[in-house]
C-alpha cells in the first residue's frame, strides 16, 4: 500500500494533495500497489467524499476531536499505529510546514531514509530514483532509498494534480489518542492582513530577480510593469534582500499566480519560482544566460542583458 497524506484547512483540500496522488500513481507504476489517501480531521466525511472521487483505491480517515489541527506528537502518535497496521511500501508527504514537520518525525521513529521536496521521480529498473533540487535549484540530486517503507515529501507544483476519477472505497482508521501526551496546544491559524497588493488577480506581471542586481535597479522592473499597466512581482532574493515587499514573491513559498502575461527578467526558473508562475498563459523570459531553465517554461525568450532589452521594449 503507499500512504498519501492529505492536507487540508477550513473544510478544503490544499491542492497540493491531488498533485501527491499523482505521484503515487507514478510511484505504483511499479509499486503494483495499492493507493490509499490518509486524511486526519475531526470532522473527515466531507473530505474523504470528495478524494474518494479520484482515481485511487481507499481513503482512510482518522477522526479524532484532537486532530482538529495540527499537532505533531498526536498526528504522529496516529500514523504510526495505522503504519503499524496496513504496512505500507511508501508513505508520502506534501512539503509545506505540515509534511515537513511530520515526515521527519516518522522517519525518525521509524529508522528509515526520508528525501525531502522531492521534485521529480525516475527509474531504474524498478527501483524508484527520486530527484531533489539542491545547491538553490542549481543541481538536481538523484537518490535511491535502501530502506522501508519508501518515505518521500513532495515540493508543491512538481506533479500536475490528479485529474482522473474514480470511486474509492472509504475506511474508518479507529485510533485511541486518548493516553497521548500532545506537548503543545494549536491556539488556532490567524490570516495575514490583507495588504493592497494581491498578484493572483493580476492580468499582467512583470517580475524582477536577483539578476536585477541591486534595489535602486528594480525600478526598471517598475517601469516595464508602469508602460504595461502590469503590477510588478519577484523572485524570493529578492523579497529576502528586501528590494520590494513580501506580498510580491511569486513561488511556492509565495504566491502563485497565474496571469494572461509574465515577464520574467533576469530570473532564472528554480522549481520554486516555477511553482508560482507557471501557469500563466504567456511567459516572456529575458536573461543573459541562454541555459537558464526559465526558458524551458517561456513562451518567448528574450537572451539579453535586461538593462538593454527592457528600454528597448
Ligand atoms: P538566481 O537563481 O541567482 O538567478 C539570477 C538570474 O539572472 C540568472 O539566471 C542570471 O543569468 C540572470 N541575470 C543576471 N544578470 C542579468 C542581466 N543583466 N540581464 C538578464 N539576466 C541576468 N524562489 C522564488 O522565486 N520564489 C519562492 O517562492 C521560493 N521559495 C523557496 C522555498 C524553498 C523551500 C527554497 C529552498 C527556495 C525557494 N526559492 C524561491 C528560492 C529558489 O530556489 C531560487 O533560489 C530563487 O528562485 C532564485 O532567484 P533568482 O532567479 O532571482 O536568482
Amino acid at each position: 500500500m503507499i500512504l498519501s497524506i492529505v492536507e487540508h484547512r477550513d473544510g478544503k483540500i490544499d491542492e497540493i494533495s491531488f498533485e501527491l496522488l499523482s505521484l503515487a500513481k507514478k510511484l505504483n507504476q511499479k509499486l503494483s500497489s495499492r493507493i490509499a489517501a490518509v486524511i486526519f480531521s475531526d470532522q473527515a466525511k466531507a473530505l474523504a467524499e470528495t478524494i474518494a472521487k479520484k482515481a485511487i483505491d481507499e481513503v482512510i480517515t482518522i477522526e479524532a476531536p484532537e486532530l482538529k489541527t495540527y499537532s505533531p506528537n498526536l498526528y504522529a502518535a496516529a500514523l504510526k499505529k495505522l503504519i503499524a497496521e496496513k504496512k505500507p511500501k511508501a508513505i508520502l508527504f506534501p512539503y509545506t510546514p505540515f509534511g515537513s514537520d511530520l515526515s521527519p518525525k516518522i522517519a525518525a521513529s521509524l529508522k528509515v531514509g526520508l528525501v525531502s521536496s522531492c521534485s521529480d521521480i525516475e527509474f531504474n529498473g524498478d527501483k524508484p530514483i527520486f530527484i531533489k533540487p539542491v545547491y538553490n535549484g542549481k543541481l538536481r540530486a538523484k537518490i535511491a532509498l535502501d530502506s522501508s517503507p519508501l518515505m518521500v515529501s513532495m515540493e508543491r507544483g512538481a506533479f500536475p494534480k490528479l485529474e482522473e476519477q474514480g470511486q474509492a472505497a472509504i475506511h474508518a482508521f479507529a485510533c485511541d489518542l486518548s493516553p497521548v501526551k500532545s506537548r503543545y496546544r494549536s491556539m488556532g491559524l490567524k490570516e495575514a492582513p490583507k495588504t493592497a497588493v494581491d498578484l493572483t488577480k493580476a492580468k499582467r506581471i512583470v517580475s524582477g530577480g536577483r539578476g536585477v542586481g541591486k534595489k535602486e535597479n528594480f525600478q526598471i522592473i517598475k517601469d516595464l510593469a508602469k508602460a504595461l499597466s502590469a503590477d510588478y512581482g519577484a523572485s524570493r532574493p529578492v523579497v529576502d534582500n528586501e528590494w520590494v515587499e513580501r506580498e510580491r514573491q511569486v513561488g511556492s513559498s509565495g504566491k502563485v499566480v497565474t496571469p494572461d502575461l509574465y515577464i520574467a527578467c533576469g530570473i532564472s526558473g528554480a522549481i520554486q519560482h516555477l511553482a508560482g508562475m507557471k501557469k500563466s498563459s504567456v511567459i516572456v523570459a529575458i536573461n543573459k544566460d541562454a541555459e537558464a531553465p526559465i526558458f524551458g517554461v517561456a513562451t518567448y525568450g528574450i537572451v539579453g542583458d535586461l538593462f538593454k532589452v527592457i528600454p528597448a521594449m
